[in-house]
């Protein structure tokens, strides 16, 4: 390739809106264009990417005997109704109808289908187990789109799909393929950990989020100092905190001014703040959900959305909260009426005795409140955050936090789907049994995303090599210099040849542009060639990521040097 025809187009200035060194550098670099919110085009160096990542999950899934089909994009609504998901699904999924009025989604994630597509001809206990995976475009209206391909509505995912006898069968299924996406992120340089994860919307329990570990990262992970126990935030168990006996002292309504937080009130009524309570308050499908936690802990939002039972929850309007009889700042448990308020207690504060809360008025806190005796929770559960220096569910040392960004996902479904929409087979007895079923996720165009975020410097990318657009850059340095100009072209031959994929920048343009360049569009190897290799027969070579420089004589098989030094880039 060179440089004069290469479809690339740099950018001088990155829209505001870009935030994050992935999508400045992506945009910035020419290697893609947004078309519209939340939908990118990608150009040819982020397509050699995309392809790249794609071959990799292609062996490695093949390596494990998965197969690769491909579904249509659009799904008629009917299947989505029988597994229950048509509405449940909500406003991420892209809704149309076709001109006789039926229904259809743009596939956000393919269970459904793929369900349907067995189960039609899959009749035997001898055709399973089976896994079967495909390369497309998901259809998502994320809520909030954003950090260019990290969350964006169209977008590559790597969908496979187990379809298995048994829980034993389901249980090695789930191991290949665990196996295989750490083989997978492993080759494409990358630095990650699977985490235990909240198995959320889509059902089931059982399954490890794949982390890259960046500090951009959306989610949230706790992993052990200790042992190698690691968690998404949101799933991460937490244990009962037990509170020393005390004696119940009789409850009392204290004014408060101007204390609308925790800190304000424990410092105004010079209480501990283990002896204090927290309130966070959601609206949903549901209702009004006040949640209570002890005054130093975080709600965690996952846990009460499992706990109560809703599909979502947001922060509830000061409207809901005034017809309910409380208000914000001054919320407690005391005096709510069940019948019209959702109360989840943490676990840990049914231990706390003589506790401080908010007495549901302006200005007005209770001390001494006494759980049990001056309030009944409508659930008691662990609804905790997981915080820093909490100790590790597995071997109790302390936790750290870290940001992930989400790059894979394997979840076990168990029967989910093959009872809601009847996928049986007839086991070794003739007897009718459903599939038991696994599903496993990659973000494509995230992983590059992901790939960026760890590898770049102030000056632009560094590409791993297994995943770099391109080798080798050839930089011709003088433009005006025949004969070391003829050198770089034959040079740029001999490596093209020897199945090196090198660009050889071409342009009439001063050095300093193109190292520029070379840094932004961060090739691993690049090659300077000017009237200095003629007359010392060597040649430059400068590694991207350490900003190493060696010397390679002419005369000597330097494509394979250059080939042996990219192993280990
Ligand atoms: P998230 O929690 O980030 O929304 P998810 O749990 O909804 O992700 P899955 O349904 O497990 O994601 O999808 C599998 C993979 O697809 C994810 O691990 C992620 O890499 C990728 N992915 C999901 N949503 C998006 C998106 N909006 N843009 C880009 N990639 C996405
Ligand atoms: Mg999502």
């Amino acid at each position: 390739m060179r440089v004069t025809k290469m479809y690339a187009p740099t950018l001088r200035e990155v829209p505001s809106e870009a935030e994050i060194a992935s999508h400045q550098l992506l945009l910035r670099a020419g290697f893609m264009r947004k078309s519209t919110n939340g939908m990118y085009t990608y150009l040819p160096l982020a397509w050699r990417v995309i392809k790249k990542i794609e071959a990799i999950i292609r062996e490695e899934m093949d390596n494990k005997g998965a197969q690769e089909i491909m579904m249509p994009i659009m799904q008629p609504a009917e299947i989505w109704q029988e597994s229950g998901r048509w509405g449940a699904y909500g406003a991420e999924m892209i809704r149309l109808k076709d001109r006789h009025g039926h229904e259809y989604c743009l596939g956000p994630t393919h269970e459904e289908m793929v369900t349907t597509v067995v189960k039609n001809d899959v009749r035997s206990y001898r055709q399973l187990p089976l896994n079967l995976y495909q390369i497309q475009d998901k259809f998502r209206d994320e809520r909030r789109p954003r950090f260019g391909l990290m969350r964006s509505r169209d977008f590559i995912m790597k969908d496979a799909y187990s379809f298995d006898r048994d829980e034993a069968g389901l249980e090695e299924s789930y191991q290949e393929m665990y196996d295989a996406y750490t083989k997978i992120f492993t080759r494409c340089g990358l630095n990650f950990r699977p985490v235990e994860a909240d198995s959320g919307a889509i059902g089931g329990s059982g399954s490890h989020e794949f982390m890259v570990l960046a500090e951009s990262g959306e989610a949230e992970i706790v992993y052990c100092s200790a042992c190698d126990y690691a968690a998404d935030v949101e799933k991460a168990e937490l244990h009962t905190i037990s509170a020393p006996e005390e004696a119940e002292l009789p409850m009392e309504k204290v004014v408060t001014p101007d204390c609308k937080t925790i800190a304000d009130v424990c410092a105004y009524l010079q209480a501990p703040v283990d002896h204090s309570m927290k309130a966070v308050a959601f609206q949903s499908e549901k209702g009004l959900i006040l949640c209570f936690v002890r005054g130093d802990h975080e709600v965690n939002e996952i846990k009460v959305i499992n706990t109560v039972g809703v599909s979502e929850v947001e922060m509830a309007e000061p409207e809901l909260l005034a017809k309910a009889g409380t208000v914000g700042g001054y919320m407690g448990p005391v005096g709510m009426d069940p019948k019209k308020v959702i109360i989840v207690v943490d676990q840990s504060v049914m231990q706390m005795h003589n506790i401080c809360c908010g007495a549901n008025e302006e200005g007005y806190h209770y001390i001494n409140v006494n759980p049990g005796r001056d309030f009944t929770p409508t659930y008691v559960a662990d609804i905790r955050l997981m915080a820093e220096g909490d100790p590790c569910p597995h071997c109790g040392a302390a936790v750290k936090k870290a940001r992930g960004i989400e790059v894979g996902q394997v979840f076990k479904l168990f029967t989910k789907y093959s009872q809601a929409m009847h996928a049986t087979y007839l086991d070794e007895n003739g007897k009718e049994q459903p599939m038991v079923m696994g599903c496993y996720g990659i973000g494509v165009g995230r992983t590059m995303a992901a790939a960026v975020e760890q590898n770049n410097d102030k000056d632009g990318m560094i590409w791993p090599a297994a995943i770099a657009p391109y080798h080798v850059l050839v930089v011709p340095v003088n433009v005006k210099d025949e004969a070391s100009n003829a050198k770089a072209e034959e040079i740029y031959q001999t490596l093209q040849k020897a199945g090196l994929e090198v660009v050889i920048d071409d342009r009439k343009e001063r050095p300093g542009v193109k190292f520029k360049d070379a840094d932004l569009i961060g090739y691993p190897l690049r090659v300077v060639v000017g009237p200095k290799t003629l007359t010392t027969g060597e040649l430059e070579v400068k590694v991207r990521r350490t900003g190493e420089v060696k010397m390679l004589p002419l005369d000597s098989d330097y494509a394979s040097a250059l080939k042996e030094m990219l192993h280990s880039l």
